[in-house]
């Protein structure tokens, strides 16, 4: 379809991100119902053209763990990228509003997203980028799909020119300035699968609600390809010896920045998380099937050439145990 802003009627607002906002339209002439992100740019309009070309191999992208892509268009200053509707929303919503998610539906989005990035990356050499929670969308037919990939070098570019995202699904060696795998998304994968069968984001009991990080955010410089998105760029060690647990203890009491996350007696600003998912052990499932937390473990090798890539990872145990999983996920989404 060739869609025009006029054609399209807002209807609600689904969400709003770090890069824009996200509503649900109807595209009047043929009745569909669309989601709507609105990306403001900051760019030339060579460069503006240049991304809308680029956004073009989404009309390729044909996979059912796939967001569908209907077009994308200019509407100064912004672009809008109009795609498939998930009636349920991201997965992030959905935890916190109906808590944990049950590990049998985390071994099926664990499944999903596997074959997503497969997808991408066999066929169209893409890289997802942004693997966490609220980019994986579910509807009422329970089905599961993921969005938001780095299709588009331009866009990238452009949106890391103005913000910067939360970094904190990103990979020990992505903090430290290497380039992105395919790998790197499957450690994102690993943290985002934590966050869903536990209800929260790993590294903290809670994230405090009012914490603003874009302030400290813009000084982690943009995620654009072949910059320095390091401790380097930072002026900082790239890696620092483990401290003795006292003086870990007097040193997560100290606020840096007041910016914090919060839980179990334990303050961290961003930076010292970045820190953290560097030097530390990576975090663990705990209490639930091994298979599930095998594979976890599996996903969050902090060294990246002992981590294995989605394709591989669609062999593991507990995905195959997914794949064959009676498990109804349509009748799961109409719980809530
Ligand atoms: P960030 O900007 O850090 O990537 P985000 O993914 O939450 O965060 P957006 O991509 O702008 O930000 O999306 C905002 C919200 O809109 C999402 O959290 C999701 O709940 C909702 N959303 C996005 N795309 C769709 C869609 N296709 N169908 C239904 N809801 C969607
Ligand atoms: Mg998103």
């Amino acid at each position: 379809i060739d869609l025009k802003n006029e054609d399209l009627k807002d209807l609600h607002e689904l969400g709003q991100g770090n890069g824009g906002s996200v509503k649900k339209v109807e595209h009047i002439p043929t009745g569909k119902i669309m989601a709507k992100k609105i990306v403001l740019i900051d760019a030339k309009p060579s460069v503006r053209k240049q991304i809308l070309r680029e956004l073009h191999i989404m009309h390729d992208c044909d996979s059912k763990y796939i967001i569908s892509f209907y077009g994308a268009y200019l509407a100064d200053p912004n672009i809008c990228i109009c795609m498939e509707f998930m009636d349920k929303g991201s997965l992030d919503g959905i935890y916190k509003k109906i808590g944990a998610i049950d590990i049998e539906v985390v071994g099926k989005v664990a499944l999903a997203v596997l074959e997503g990035l497969t997808y991408l990356y066999d066929v169209h050499r893409i890289i997802h980028r942004d693997i966490k929670p609220s980019n994986i969308l579910c509807n009422s037919q329970g089905e599961i799909k993921i969005c938001d990939f780095g299709v588009s070098g331009e866009l990238i570019n452009s949106i890391a020119d103005t913000f910067v995202g939360t970094s904190t699904y990103m990979s020990p060696e992505r903090i430290q300035g290497a380039q992105y795998t395919v790998k790197s998304d499957v450690w994102s994968l690993g943290i985002s699968l934590i966050e869903l069968a536990l209800g929260r984001f790993p590294f903290s009991e809670s994230l405090s609600d009012d914490s603003d990080l874009s302030d400290f955010e813009s000084t982690l410089s943009p995620a654009r390809p072949g910059s320095m998105n390091s401790f380097a760029a930072l002026g900082l060690p790239p890696a620092r010896p483990r401290r003795p647990a006292a003086e870990k203890a007097k040193k997560d009491k100290r606020k840096s920045k007041g910016v914090s996350l919060q839980g179990g007696g334990m303050t961290m600003s961003i930076l010292e998380l970045l820190q953290h998912i560097v030097n530390e052990p990576a975090p663990r499932l705990s209490g639930f099937p091994e298979p599930a937390e095998a594979f976890v473990d599996s996903c969050l090798l902090k060294d990246p050439d002992q981590r294995k890539t989605p394709k591989d990872l669609l062999k593991d145990e507990w995905i195959v145990e997914a794949r064959l999983s009676p498990f109804d996920l349509q009748a799961w989404a109409n719980t809530f």
